[in-house]
C-alpha cells in the first residue's frame, strides 16, 4: 500500500466508496465524477502507478479479464469505452493502476 495514494486508502476501507465487484486481486468502483450513467473503475488491490509499471501478464491478464463481468452485471450490451490513462499527457490523475469502463450512452470519438 502507498500511503499518499488516494485509491490504496479506498481498497483500505480508509475512505468509502461504491464497491461494484471484489476478489483477492482487484477491485471495481464506481467513479465518484461519472462521465456517463455507467463509469466504474477496476484497479489492481496492489499499488501499481500505471500500466508500464505491471510486473506480468497474468495481473493485466485477470484485471481485463474482469471487464466483461461489468458490463454484463451493468448491462452495457450495447456497448462502452475501456480506457487507460497513462502519465500526464495521458491525463491520468491518479497514480494507481485502473480501467474505466464508460457507458450507457453513446460515446464519441476521438477523445479529446
Ligand atoms: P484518471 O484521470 O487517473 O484516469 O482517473 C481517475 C478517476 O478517479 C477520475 O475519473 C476521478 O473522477 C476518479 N476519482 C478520483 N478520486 C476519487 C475518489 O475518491 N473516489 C472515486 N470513486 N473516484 C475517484
Ligand atoms: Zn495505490
Amino acid at each position: 500500500m502507498d500511503r499518499n495514494c488516494i485509491f490504496c486508502k479506498i481498497i483500505d476501507r480508509q475512505i468509502p466508496s461504491n464497491v461494484v465487484l471484489e476478489d483477492e486481486t482487484a477491485i471495481a468502483i464506481r467513479d465518484v465524477n461519472p462521465q456517463a450513467p455507467t463509469h466504474i473503475l477496476i484497479m489492481p488491490k496492489n499499488h501499481i502507478a500505471n500500466i508500464t509499471q505491471a510486473e506480468n501478464a497474468e495481473t493485466l491478464g485477470s484485471l481485463f479479464m474482469k471487464v466483461g463481468e461489468i458490463a454484463r452485471l451493468e448491462k452495457l450490451e450495447k456497448g462502452f469505452r475501456t480506457v487507460v490513462n497513462t502519465g500526464d499527457d495521458g491525463g491520468q490523475t491518479v497514480d494507481h493502476l485502473h480501467i474505466h469502463v464508460i457507458g450507457g450512452r453513446q460515446l464519441h470519438w476521438p477523445p479529446g
